[in-house]
């Protein structure tokens, strides 16, 4: 493959190349023409979609639950879980920011839901009991008062009877959200090429990329927002990476709740899409499996989401699932992501987890500081 005249003029020659269109390709390319209106802007992705997460998530605007705050306490100081709460909450508002309208990107706010299971009955009563200090602590990161506070199951879910709210979470929709990021590339005269998987680089007078395909493209400057896959080309980093799958109902008449859903501390989750139900999560049933770029469905995780969608939720057996997909995520020691320069003129701004809508405007932001 050689490109004619008009396409080498298109995307050769880069003041800045970006790897990876996802959340923090996209949002990092936007705070960069900021900073640099008249740059070279290219965004190189190797699918003819996003092929990572940021087109496969489930669309949860949240900041973090009762019980994925509880977990973030075991593992680190209470100063470091306000900083992540506070950073989420920000990184969310900045997000909101880049829009004109929430309808852009389908924001809604139904509030978000903890249920916990009957085999977790008393560590819902444990919580319920320690709302206080949790919403102490919340508004210690955010200025907000008495976020959390308890619900009963009104759903007729198979789940305690006790649920924890969140008044302040909400839900966006990801089809709305990635189209209207790719509108502002456009508008900011930021090209996006798909079908370009980076397979090496080499820093020069200028950086040479080299791509699967064979061709070779120039660039002054290099940014990897390549997230889970980013150890091909930096093997140090501590990136593990981890699948996620989900499944979504086809359109249920008279659908009597919508909200944001977390369950098992976070790795399980479910939502109303419209009027159809998306559920998703549950590594844990099978880490060793799940711990992997593969994408993919296996047979425990999905038939424990089905089993779940039909006997927990209680969702009709006669609705069928319309829709299985799977996506990558990443994680670490640290739950903040790595934003870095690699060298003089290669950055990399990647490791996202579970709250990468939250957090990708406030990545991208910091990303634009380094160039
Ligand atoms: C199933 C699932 C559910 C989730 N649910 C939520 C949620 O409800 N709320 C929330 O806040 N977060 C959620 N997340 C997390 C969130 O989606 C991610 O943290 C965020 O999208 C990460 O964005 P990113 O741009 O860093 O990475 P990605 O979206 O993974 O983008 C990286 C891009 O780099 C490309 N790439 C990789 N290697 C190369 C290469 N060599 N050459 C060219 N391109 C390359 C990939 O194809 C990919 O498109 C979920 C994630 C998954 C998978």
């Amino acid at each position: 493959m050689n490109l004619s005249f008009w396409e080498n003029r298109y995307i050769n020659d880069a003041d800045i190349c970006i790897i990876g269109a996802g959340l923090v390709g996209m949002i990092s390319a936007i705070e960069l023409r900021r900073k640099y209106p008249k740059a070279k802007i290219v965004i190189a992705e190797r699918g003819s979609i996003g092929s990572g997460a940021s087109t496969k998530n489930a669309g949860f605007a949240c900041f973090g639950s009762v019980g994925e705050i509880r977990d973030d306490i075991a593992h680190r100081s209470e100063e470091e879980c306000i900083a992540l709460i506070s950073k989420r909450w920000n990184g969310l508002q900045r997000l909101r920011s880049l829009f004109k309208h929430a309808s852009d990107i389908g924001l809604e706010f139904h509030g978000s839901y903890e249920v916990f299971t009957h085999e977790e009955e008393d560590l819902a009563k444990q919580l319920s009991s320690e709302l206080e200090y949790y919403n102490a602590l919340v508004k210690k990161a955010i200025g907000e008062e008495e976020v959390f506070t308890q619900r009963k199951n009104i759903f007729g879910f198979k789940v305690c009877n006790e649920t924890i709210y969140n008044r302040l979470e909400g839900q966006l929709d990801v089809t709305k959200l990635i189209r209207s990021l790719h509108k502002i590339c456009q508008e900011k005269d930021i090209t996006i090429v798909h079908g370009f998987a980076l397979s090496s680089y080499e820093e020069g007078s200028r950086i040479r990329l080299d791509f699967d395909h064979g061709l070779s493209l120039m660039t002054e400057q290099l940014v990897f927002a390549t997230n889970a896959f980013t150890k091909q080309f930096f093997p140090q980093l501590d990136i593990v990476p981890y699948r996620n799958q989900l499944i979504m109902t086809e359109e249920i008449p008279n659908l009597s709740w919508k909200g944001t859903f977390h369950f098992k501390g976070g790795l399980g989750y479910f939502r109303n899409v419209g009027n159809r139900v998306l559920l998703g999560g549950r590594r844990d049933i099978d880490m060793e499996n799940e711990n992997t770029i593969d994408f993919g469905l296996t047979s425990p995780i999905q038939e424990h989401l089905e089993s779940f969608m039909y006997e927990t939720l209680g969702i009709d057996p006669d609705i069928s699932i319309a829709h299985r997909w799977s996506g990558i995520l990443a994680h670490g020691k640290s739950k903040s992501p790595i934003i870095k320069s690699i060298s003089d003129r290669v950055h990399c701004a990647v490791r996202l987890g579970g709250m990468g809508i939250a957090i990708a405007s406030n990545t991208a932001k910091e990303l634009s500081e380094l160039l």
